[in-house]
């Protein structure tokens, strides 16, 4: 049976997540770093990974991929991404209208 295009988006991104947990808790392990300590660092890497992909996206090193980086707009998406994750609470309609003033 065939894979739909929503079952590879969740295969992938639970492959994602499984190899970034792993990562976690080698460094945790291995460091005597704090819980925090390390997801700030992993937000760090996530964030110049974002830079050195974009940077190739740009011209005079334009992949032929043809992804066009947006920088405020990709930037707003991954920081939706990580609350949304972090905090489900904050992406119920209410949260957002109190956050918009409008509850
Ligand atoms: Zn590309």
């Amino acid at each position: 049976m065939l894979e739909t295009a929503s079952e590879t988006k969740r295969r992938d991104a639970e492959a994602i997540r499984f190899m970034v947990t792993r990562t976690f808790m080698d460094v945790l392990r291995q460091t005597n770093l704090a819980p925090l300590e390390v997801l700030e660092y992993a937000a760090t890497a996530i964030g110049t990974m974002y830079r050195d992909v974009a940077d190739a996206h740009t011209w005079p090193r334009e992949c032929p991929c043809g992804w066009e980086p947006d920088m405020m707009a990709d930037v707003a998406m991954l920081k939706s991404a990580l609350s949304a994750a972090a905090i489900p609470e904050l992406d119920s309609p209410l949260a957002r209208a109190v956050v918009a003033g409008n509850a």
